[in-house]
């Protein structure tokens, strides 16, 4: 409290009242300032403006009552007098008058100013309102969420101005921005990022704060259009933008943004207010579904079975397109396969282009419909709202355990690929969170990894497919978050921060977004086909094929030689055929390889890989090598990953040696349990 008056050498201070109509701004303004008021009207209209002065050690703080709002989109008069005053006049302070009995109406305000980067004081009025109908606030954390101090306040009682007043001169002697960001999701993240870059330095753009006037304009607000110079190559950006995704939601970007939010608000609330409703007040339709699926006990049950439901779904529709496609690759090889032997190509040109490149590229592409119904139906989780359920649901678990619940965003993300989701966590904050989420997350069985399952499921387990690769996914999640524990206990000690787990609203998601996000998912693993995994295709057969004059894909070949030295390592897993150890060994690669390698070993005789796959390996043994390639060793990229965003390569090669040893111990211990008990 010393630093008050000397930091700027200032004894004047300007602050604001903002806050909805009847928060209680009229009583706050009269008990700081004693009533003393001068009336007027704010220049050009007819709103009345009222300001006041107190006194508070050695401040004279002038007080400007601001209309009461509970927006400030400047569709009023009332409140584009609120709004300009702040961004253009900037005062010291904005005391936000905050009504704690309806704290989720008001709280709309307060994101808004925190979003104009105002330096804003919370008045938690009307406590005793919010304590006579039962209404818990955890204050502390309340402040911690939305980054700006919250003190609570009586103003009829004249309680808590004391420490207002303290705090407002603490404010105006030390400004701050709330760190705390409103995420509008990746879609609109991205266009405001380019307007961002832009709009700050176009005329009259210095004014405001850069990502407050992005948001303005890409929700076409017409008050800050008019007072900044926007090119007219930003505007068309911003308006084709703008279409694209209106066309893709169905509704209007403004209430997509609202709608956001509202989800920021409704995870605040959620994670401070500690209501007791009566039975009688009536839950909204959202509500009411959030009370079943969020609920305490239900929560994760009703995930693993809407999981559960998904591959059973991307199994039992998949299952006849795989054979169509199988078809499809065997014709198309055997017309190259003919047709080159006509126009007298060497045997072993043919064999490169029918064993290798036709047989093993097809053999991960057979699995696309399956990738493509996955994706499709974790889309309509996702854009109906249900995976933010279902995240927030796991982080309730997670911080039991003493994880950071947002971990679980970038685990959920790797179930499309690890990549991704290792970058994900860079929306964690706190180092040694993130540490923890980077090394887990290639646990996430991500599609690639579908591909090998799909092809042991159908070759051992038909009658319970879905079950069986449920649970490697959910072995996978286990896994996760038991490693998570041991690496935050033994590697990342420390406390876990807070967070604000944002609940966007149930929607019916549209046919169009769900494909397009489908897409957007789905056609890397065609375009890896055509990259990685063919060239990949290629070294596999070239070392089937090598030394010369050996039988092709023979135990002498190199290739074989390659799995041979590596087979009795997994001999106690019950793999410890060169055939199973070669397809590991190039799987680090990329997953998919798994397959292909099989693939191209197996394309000699007539049967089609399931069949020799069932002729060859038993269930158990299946079992044993879907977990080992579930868990071993990262593929290349995501080890690419690890390296980038940890910038170690210290850490790469210990989740590359955590994850093989896990692997190695999980299969032996499925395959020698599972021989014990005579399975
Ligand atoms: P304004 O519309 O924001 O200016 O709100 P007013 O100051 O006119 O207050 C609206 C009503 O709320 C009045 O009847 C006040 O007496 C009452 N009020 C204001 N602050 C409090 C408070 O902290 N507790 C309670 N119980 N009532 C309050
Ligand atoms: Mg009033």
């Amino acid at each position: 409290m010393e630093a008050v008056k000397t930091i700027q050498g200032r004894s004047k201070i300007v602050i604001a009242l903002a806050g909805n109509p009847n928060s209680g701004k009229t009583t706050m303004f009269n008990e700081l300032t004693g009533a003393r008021q001068h009336v007027g009207n704010w220049p050009g209209v007819t709103v009345e403006k009222k300001e006041g002065m107190y006194h508070y050690q050695d401040f004279q703080v002038q007080v400007v009552d601001l209309p009461g709002t509970y927006s400030l989109s400047a569709y009023s008069e009332d409140e584009a007098v609120a709004r300009d005053y702040i961004a253009l006049e900037k005062p010291d302070v904005v005391v936000n008058i905050v009504d704690a009995a309806n704290l989720d109406r008001n709280l709309y305000l307060t994101t808004q100013l925190i979003e104009m980067g105002a330096n804003v004081v919370v008045a938690l009025n009307m406590y005793d309102e919010a304590q006579k109908r039962n209404i818990e606030i955890n204050i502390d954390q309340l402040a911690e969420l939305l980054g700006v101090p919250v003190i609570p306040t009586i103003s009829v009682k004249g309680k808590g101005l004391q420490e207002l007043s303290q705090q407002i001169s603490l404010s105006a002697n030390n400004p701050n921005k709330s760190r705390i960001r409103i995420d509008y999701g990746k879609e609109i993240e991205k266009v405001l990022g380019e307007i961002q870059d832009k709009v700050s330095i176009c005329e009259g753009g210095e004014n405001y704060d850069s990502r407050w006037l992005a948001v303005k304009m890409l929700e076409g607000d017409e008050g800050i259009t008019k007072s900044v110079q926007l090119p007219d190559e930003l505007i068309k950006m911003r308006n084709n933008a703008v279409q694209k995704l209106e066309a893709m939601w169905g509704d209007d970007i403004e209430s997509v943004m609202a709608e956001r939010r509202y989800g920021f608000i409704g995870g605040v609330t959620r994670e401070v207010v500690t209501r007791h409703r009566s039975v009688e007040e009536k839950m909204s339709l959202s509500d009411k579904i959030d009370g079943i699926v969020t609920n305490r006990f239900l929560g994760i049950p009703i995930f693993l079975a809407a999981m559960w439901v998904v591959f059973q779904f991307t199994f039992t529709l998949g299952d006849p397109m795989i054979g169509w496609i199988e078809g499809l690759f065997e014709w198309l090889g055997g017309l190259f396969g003919t047709g080159l032997e006509h126009i007298g190509v060497s045997e072993m040109i043919i064999s490169l282009v029918v064993d290798g490149v036709i047989n093993g590229i097809g053999s991960v592409l057979v699995f696309v419909p399956n990738i493509f119904l996955l994706f499709f139906a974790i889309s309509i989780l996702e854009d109906s709202g249900y995976m933010a359920r279902a995240a927030y649901i796991m982080d309730r678990f997670m911080h039991s355990l003493g994880l950071h619940g947002k971990s679980f965003i970038p685990m959920i993300i790797g179930f499309g690929c690890s990549v991704p989701a290792i970058m994900a966590t860079r929306t964690l904050e706190n180092k040694k969170d993130r540490m923890i989420t980077i090394l887990i997350a290639p646990l996430m069985s991500c599609s690639a990894r579908l591909p090998v399952y799909i092809l042991f499921v159908s070759a051992f387990f038909s009658a319970n497919q879905g079950l069986v690769i449920f649970s490697l996914y959910f072995l996978g999640i286990v896994l996760a978050i038991i490693m998570g524990v041991l690496f935050k206990k033994f590697l990342f000690k420390g406390e876990t921060s807070h967070f604000v787990m944002e609940l966007p609203p149930y929607r019916i998601p549209t046919l169009k977004s769900t494909i397009i996000h489908m897409w957007e998912r789905g056609s890397s693993y065609i375009r890896k086909a055509g990259t990685i995994i063919f060239a990949v295709v290629v070294l596999i057969w070239v070392l089937s094929s090598l030394p010369a004059g050996v039988e092709y894909a023979s135990q002498g070949s190199w290739l074989g030689q390659i799995g041979s030295f590596m087979a009795p390592i997994f001999k106690p897993a019950g793999f410890g055929t060169w055939e199973a150890s070669a397809a590991l060994v190039f799987g680090i690669l990329a997953k998919e390889v798994v397959v292909a390698t099989l693939a191209v070993i197996h394309s000699v005789g007539e049967e089609a890989l399931t069949q020799v796959i069932a002729n060859t390996w038993t269930p158990l043994a299946a079992y044993a090598f879907m977990v080992m390639t579930l868990i071993y060793i990262p593929c290349a990229a995501a080890i690419g990953a690890i390296k980038k965003e940890t910038n170690s390569w210290g850490w790469a090669g210990f989740a590359v040696l955590y994850t093989l040893i896990l692997g190695w111990l999980m299969a032996v211990l499925v395959y020698q349990g599972g021989s014990l008990l005579g399975l």
